[in-house]
């Protein structure tokens, strides 16, 4: 199943003359998407060249695709005209698809025999329950494969022109979730722990509980001049970056105006911007991501 393009490049070698240009996306390169099977893809932050190549094969063999609020919907375009596109996710002010529901759609689904195409936004895996939607296809006998994406809060910070990770700053980094399946700060947290353990808190789905989040990572010992950078729409032409302090976010009226979807960074890193903020340059330039 694999053997097309590297044959052809085994032959291209041995004529000796294979200028090493442009390929076609092949499709014997990529796995077989089966019918009667679903894949559970991540589109990427926002900006749709950002799905990987898996991904984008997904989308043109899928018979039906399945995608979530944050998904760009121009990634879309990709899929095969005659395929079924559902939307899964909240819309108008309604409360999202019922999470049961739709695994029992992805199921039902794949058992009339369709190349089913989950998709959804950053990777499916981070805080996107892909988990839960493998384990219901798996328990239904359903054969599944994930294809990962890039995370808003890795990603969509570089967009921001934020290293995650930098030798100047930090060893480590934290994914924090701000709210629970209520919307609430989530329970079982253990502040002290998170407020100390490491120089990076990178927060997904916070803007809403940002002053108690702010609150309770003070309360446990954070710097209240730690530097906060809050990463809006990251990777989309209407990114918007505001910089800020842990301890100005204290004062609700700090967040209230904030973009969303938004990732919350808290740490040094953010001051890696002032050199690396390359993406509102070009954005200034073309328009263009
Ligand atoms: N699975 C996704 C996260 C889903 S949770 C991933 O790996 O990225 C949804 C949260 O992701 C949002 O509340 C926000 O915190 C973040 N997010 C997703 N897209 C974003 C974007 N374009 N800009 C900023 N944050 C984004």
């Amino acid at each position: 199943m694999n053997e097309g393009p590297s044959r052809r490049r085994r032959e291209a070698d041995n004529e000796g003359s294979s200028p090493r240009g442009f390929a076609r996306l092949d499709a014997a390169a990529f796995p077989v998407f089966a019918p009667g099977t679903v894949w559970l893809v991540g589109a990427g932050p926002g900006a749709p060249s950002l799905i990987t190549l898996l991904g984008y094969h997904a989308l043109v063999h899928a018979d039906v695709v399945v995608y979530d609020a944050l998904v760009n919907e121009h990634v879309l375009d990709w899929a095969r005209p005659e395929a079924e596109i559902e939307y899964a996710g909240k819309r108008g002010g309604k409360p999202s698809a019922n999470q049961g529901d739709i695994s029992v759609r992805l199921v039902a689904l794949a058992r009339e025999g369709k190349r089913v195409l989950r998709l959804k936004g950053g990777d499916p895996f981070v805080f996107g329950r892909g988990g839960e939607e493998g384990q219901a296809l798996a328990r239904a006998g359903i054969s599944f494969r994930i294809v990962p994406g890039i995370s808003a809060g890795i990603g969509g910070l570089a967009y921001a022109g934020i290293p995650v990770t930098h030798r100047d700053t930090n060893h480590s980094v934290l994914f924090l979730t701000g709210h629970d399946a209520t919307g609430d700060v989530p329970a079982g947290v253990d502040w002290r722990a998170v407020a100390q353990a490491t120089p990076v808190i990178v927060m997904y789905m916070a803007v809403k509980n940002l002053t108690h989040i702010a609150e309770r990572l003070t309360a446990h010992g954070r710097d209240q001049d730690d530097p906060v950078a809050v990463v809006s729409n990251a990777s989309l032409p209407g990114q918007t970056v505001v910089e800020t302090t842990l301890g100005a976010i204290l004062d609700k009226a700090t967040t209230e105006h904030l973009p969303t979807p938004a990732i919350v960074v808290v740490g040094r890193v953010t001051g890696f911007r002032r050199l690396l903020d390359w993406y509102s340059e070009t954005l200034r330039e073309n328009r263009l991501g």
